[in-house]
This record gives C-alpha cells, structure tokens and sequence, in this order.
C-alpha cells in the first residue's frame, strides 16, 4: 500500500507501486464519471455537488475506491500520528473544547491548556455552571475571547435544550453559539464516528494536491464531498483526523515531505509537481493600523480601580480604564484626568504618566500609555461598570493579556516595597 519511492522527477514517469489498482492512474482527469462514481451532467457539472466544471468536481485516483483511500489513511495515522490529548478518550466535550482552543492556538501551547481546562470543567453542566468570568480567567492568555464566551454560552443551552449532551447531527451543533460547519463536522466524525465532511487549511491542501482540484469557489464544496465521501468509507473518526494530521506533519504547505506519504505514488500534484497548487493560505499583506490608548491604574488607599472593557474586544472581563487617543488628543496625563472626572464621577489628586507598552489584536498595533493616579475616594456617579480590588487579589481577575502585564508589574512593585504609583517608601 505504501511506496518507497523518493520525491523527485522520477515521479514523472509514473509510480512503480502504491495504493492497489491505482498505479500509473492520473487523478482529477474527468471522463465519464467523477472519481466518486457518479455520473457527470452533460453540463459537466456533478450531480450531488453541482460544481461548475469537472476538474473542480471530487475526484480521486483513478481506480481507486473511496475505501481503499479511506484504508490508506487509517493506517497512516495508527502508525503517525501524534498522541495529543484530547485524542484520548475522544468524547464530544472533549473534541469541543479541543476545536475551539485549536482555532487560534498552535497545538504545543494547547496542550497543556487543554488539559488544564478540562481538569477546572471536566464537562458540559460543570462548564455551564461556572460564571463567565471563571471561564475567562481560565482563557486568559489564549486570547481571541470571544471563543470562550462562546464555549460558556453553548454550554447553557446544551443543558437547557439538549439534556447536557453535545448533539451529533450538523444542524443541531450549528445553531450552538460558536459551532461552524468545520467544528460541527469535526465533532460529529471525530466524538461520533460518523460521517461528515470538513474543510480546514490542512484538509483543504491534502485534498486538493491529492485530486488535482484547482483553488475555486467550487473547489471548497468539492474538498468538502470529497472528505465527506472518504469519512463515509472508513472510520470516519480516524480518516477525518488523518486528513488534518497528514496536512500538518506530512503535506506542508510549502516543502511538502512527500516521500512519508501515504498518497506518494498517486498524488496528482506530486505527479505534476505542481505544490503552489494548494499552498495553503499565505498571509495577505496586513495593513496594521496604528492605535494610540490611555490606561489608568487608579488607586483608592490600597484598592485598583479596574471597568468593564470600552468596547467589544474583551467583553466580560475587566481592565484598567482605558481611553482611545485620538489625533489632537491632549497629553495621556490630562486624558485620564478627564477619563476619570467623567466617566467615574471623581476627581483625582495626582496623575503620572510612567510609562507605556505595545500591544497587538488582529491589524490594531497599539501603544498603550499608562497614566498612574491617586484617587481621593471611591467613583460617584460612574458611567462605566466599576469595582475596586485590593493588590493580592489582582491575580485572580479575568484580564487581557496587556492587563496582566501591568498588572504583573503592579504585584511587583508591592512585594519590592513600592508605594501604589511605583515610590519607595511604601
Ligand atoms: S505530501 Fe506530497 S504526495 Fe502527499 S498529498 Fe502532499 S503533495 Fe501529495
């Protein structure tokens, strides 16, 4: 099944050995009938599918079953794959909260992120029954918050709607908060073992190379067939993880290792040596726009003034308050003087700007200033959500990660000695 052939130009004159009957077949050619063993319109365009053209149509090697690619891949990933773990004991929780955290985080740091996460809410009702600021505390640090709040917020209508269990059919993990069709099929093939099909970068590349299906808006319904029709024909729990996995240990998107692949003797763009087709995604050249943003680390005695978040960014989880400088803003210091007089109702007895920091989200480049003040009492007539927390317990608050840093730095100064704006003598 597997060949041993190097990835090179002898590729060109054909494979000596690979998967049964698929020998020296080229893949994605069209004919009569699309790889899957339907027939094609007259039209050209694929029943099932209705992609518009027949290179575009889920094809696979020729003479090769679904099932004998299936069979490839299972025994690929038995023998490859990596042992992560949220592949032990796959439960639909588990793959859940796997699929989220893996969204924006790379696997290393989602290991023990996940393990911790799963020890503080070991399923659905312990999720739902924690606040959300629990939940965005234990985030903290993985950022892109929204995920979390989604994941909270799904886990209270999965109680209340469907008795604490995650559902398997793709319309019903649809309509929960944060569920797309990549997440619904991942956890239905992946929790359920049963058939879906899902497109990710990984799968969208190994697909495409291996049929020969050139990037289109019709491409991605036909990768998306085609990991349907594969996962149907297997288990789909262990081909669906196989697709993903060849594409991140195997498949590369640009150098791909061809010679440990299972498909090396029929991929068609290994045959054609055409890798730029289906690179993966490359990053667009991101306009970054420069922000400027005032933070007030208020103190009344011993206590930080902390507010709910401005804007939508980090909804749910407190901050120093923090103000947009805008161009002809006045000097960071009067910013916050004005931030506090108006928005908090108090008028402070001292501003310092002491400092500033630079912080990223998404194409926002932001230079934080931080502006150090004295109050003399608590907000009165606050527009904003307020509270004050005491220096030791500034730990246990859900904050953004540029939070923590002046919050880490505000520990500090107490345990070194310093007074609540950073003087000796405290
Ligand atoms: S690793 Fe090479 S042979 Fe395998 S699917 Fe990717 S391009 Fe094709």
């Amino acid at each position: 099944m597997v060949s041993g052939d190097g990835c090179g130009r002898d590729a060109r004159r054909g494979p000596s050995r690979g998967f049964r009957g698929v020998q020296g077949g080229s893949i994605g050619s069209g004919g009569a009938a699309a790889g899957c063993g339907r027939a094609l319109r007259g039209d050209g365009r694929c029943r099932p599918c209705m992609t518009s053209d027949r290179s575009a149509a889920h094809s696979l090697p020729a003479g090769a079953s679904p099932a004998e690619i299936a069979a490839a891949l299972d025994g690929w990933f038995r023998r490859s794959a990596r042992r992560l773990p949220w592949r032990q004991n796959p439960t639909p929780y588990r793959v859940w909260v796997a699929e989220v955290m893996l969204q924006q985080t790379t696997v290393a740091a989602c290991i023990p992120r996940f393990e911790r996460f799963i020890r503080r809410f070991p399923d659905v009702r312990a999720l739902a029954a924690a606040s959300l600021e629990d939940v965005l505390s234990e985030w903290e640090g993985l950022g892109y918050y929204s995920r979390a709040r989604n994941l909270w917020s799904a886990a209270r209508v999965i109680v209340d709607l469907h008795g604490g269990e995650l559902p398997s059919d793709i319309e019903s993990l649809r309509t929960l908060p944060g569920i797309g069709h990549y997440t619904a099929g991942a956890i239905r093939s992946i929790a359920f073992d049963l058939p879906a099909g899902m497109v990710d970068a990984n799968i969208r590349r190994v697909l495409g190379r291996v049929a020969g299906i050139e990037p289109s808006n019709a491409a991605e319904r036909s990768v998306f067939q085609l990991c349907l029709s594969l996962s149907a024909s297997g288990s789909p729990r262990i081909v669906n993880q196989a697709l993903m996995e060849l594409g991140s240990l195997v498949c590369l998107p640009r150098g791909p290792l061809c010679g440990e692949c299972p498909f090396r003797s029929s991929c068609r763009a290994r045959l054609e040596e055409r890798f730029d087709c289906w690179h993966g995604s490359v990053p667009k050249e991101a306009r970054v726009a420069q922000v400027e943003e005032v933070c007030i680390t208020a103190s009344v005695e011993e206590n930080w003034l902390l507010s709910r978040p401005c804007d939508g960014r980090w909804r749910g989880m407190w901050e120093f308050p923090r103000a947009r400088l805008q161009d002809g803003s006045a000097a960071p210091a009067e910013v916050a003087r004005s931030v506090l007089e108006r928005d908090f109702g108090v008028v402070p007895v001292s501003v310092q700007h002491t400092g500033s920091l630079r912080y990223r989200v998404t194409v926002h480049d932001t230079q934080l200033h931080v502006v150090s003040a004295m109050l003399p009492c608590e907000p009165e007539s606050a527009l904003r959500e307020w509270r004050l927390i005491p220096t030791d317990e500034l730990a246990e608050i859900p904050l953004p990660s540029p939070m923590r840093r002046i919050a880490r730095s505000l520990i500090s100064q107490r345990l070194a000695g310093l007074d609540m704006h950073g003087r000796e003598g405290a």
